[in-house]
């Protein structure tokens, strides 16, 4: 499962984090995904439990924020939100554009003691 990998990747962050600091285990941890990621909720929340437990994760807070995708139009340059992959401009219709932020899948803070 894709996710449980993900989730494994950030239980390994985690612990390098708590082994630099020096302390014993995570109060909470900030995770930042963009809506376009690939990330199933669903399946996201499903590997975290099962992965999570007796890792310095294990009480961790977890707070994600989801980072809504937003898009450069190649043909007028509007910027807009981009609901799903080669949605059109919403200005001239055209469905070639560039991601400015959405796919973005990381840890970005960690409270550690
Ligand atoms: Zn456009």
């Amino acid at each position: 499962m894709h996710e449980l990998s993900i989730v494994q990747s950030i239980v390994d962050i985690a612990e390098e984090q708590v082994r630099k600091a020096g302390a014993v285990t995570v109060d909470s941890i900030e995770l930042e995904i963009g809506t376009l990621a690939g990330v199933e909720w669903d399946a996201l929340d499903f590997a975290w439990q099962a992965a999570v437990p007796r890792t310095v994760l294990a009480n961790a807070e977890r707070i994600v924020q989801r980072v809504p995708a937003r898009a450069r139009c190649s043909n007028c340059q509007a910027e807009f939100e981009l609901p799903e992959w080669f949605a059109p401009c919403p200005d001239c219709g055209e469905t070639l554009s560039n991601l400015l932020q959405g796919r973005e899948l990381r840890v970005k803070s960690l409270v550690v003691s």
